[in-house]
């Protein structure tokens, strides 16, 4: 005799920006029936849980609460937005020291009470710490991931939306490799509606010029904005629940994140970005993205500056 169904929980490590943004935009969807925000500054989970409590009513019924690591217990998804955030002028990679000491501590214990759970990183670098997440859970490779270039593809399929005059959901184009100032455009396998970019409207030509300053400007948005408001925190929010939603509905979504790569293009124990499937189980697969030769190499140079910063951090 089966009983009720069991709730779906999901844990929301970091109660900062990235955090609050992230639970806001879950507890609208419905997707999960619990939802706990975790952060070592326990006041500001709880001011952030009273604050996003009072948007319930207006939208799917959740319980949410501010709670403790080990609160985690039975939770399908872990998302882990703790630790420190850029500010203006600083990259990704440098906060690589400061936030692989909070990892240190925490991924442990986040492992000991949700063993089972898929854990989905977004704190920067992003990859590195998917990398020392891996390391530190003794998870299966699988059931960690990173949110990797989820934005930075998001951001490309718009702006190439708009050049184009389409839904952005129609272009299929990755960004690829680190999430940071290496990351590559696979241009060579972006396409609207199955027709390459060349083909879409010939007597408007998108050349060589064109495409590095739309990568340029996908790889600089972060910096704009945070220029301007000092963090970014509503795209990411939404492409972790992109995630969330790929997983608890085991959809075998096609999403640009972070995972540990052991062969493509001879890479090996590094965690970056490649069109991965997303279901049940977390990374179900990677597709065989084709690259041509540029491509190719500027992936193993991104591949070699996460290395590097691994390496920093003892995680080689
Ligand atoms: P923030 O400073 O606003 O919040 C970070 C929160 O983490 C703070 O509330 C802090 O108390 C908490 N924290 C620190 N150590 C903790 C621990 N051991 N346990 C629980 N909570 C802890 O920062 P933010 O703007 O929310 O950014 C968070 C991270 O997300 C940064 O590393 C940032 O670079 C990253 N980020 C990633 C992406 C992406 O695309 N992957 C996008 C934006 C930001």
């Amino acid at each position: 005799m089966s009983g009720p169904p069991s709730p779906t929980r999901v844990a929301v490590i970091g109660a900062g920006h990235v955090g609050a943004a992230t639970t806001f935009a879950l507890v609208r969807t419905g997707l999960a029936s619990e939802v706990v925000l975790v952060d070592s500054d326990l006041q500001r989970a709880e001011g952030e849980v009273m604050d996003i409590n009072h948007a319930v009513p207006f939208g799917r019924p959740v319980r949410l609460w501010a709670g403790g690591v080990a609160d985690c217990a039975g939770a399908s998804v872990v998302l882990i937005t703790a630790g420190a955030s850029q500010r203006p002028g600083e990259t990704r990679i440098d906060l690589v020291a400061r936030n692989a000491d909070v990892f240190a501590s925490l991924i442990p214990a986040i492992a000991a009470h949700a063993p089972e759970a898929v854990l989905v990183v977004a704190t920067n670098p992003v990859d590195v710490l998917t990398m020392a997440t891996l390391k530190l859970s003794g998870f299966p490779p699988s059931r960690v991931l990173g949110s990797g270039t989820i934005l930075d593809t998001a951001r490309l399929r718009s702006l190439l939306g708009r050049r184009f005059d389409v839904d952005a959901r129609s272009v299929h184009a990755h960004v690829i490799g680190e999430h940071g100032d290496s990351e590559v455009v696979a241009w060579s396998a972006a396409n609207i509606a199955g027709i390459p970019l060349d083909r879409v409207n010939p007597e408007r030509p998108f050349g060589e010029a064109q495409r590095e300053a739309m990568a340029e400007e996908t790889r600089r948005a972060a910096d704009a904005i945070i220029e301007r408001k000092g963090h970014t925190a509503y795209g990411i929010g939404a492409g972790l629940v992109r995630i969330v939603e790929a997983i608890i509905g085991d959809e075998r979504a096609v999403l640009s994140v972070s995972s540990a790569v052991d062969g493509p293009f001879g890479i090996h124990g590094v965690c970056l970005s490649l069109p991965a499937i997303i279901g049940g189980g977390g990374i179900e697969g990677v597709l065989p993205l084709g690259l041509d030769a540029p491509e190719q190499r500027a992936l193993l140079r991104s591949a070699a500056i996460i290395r590097a910063a691994a390496d920093s951090v003892g995680l080689g």
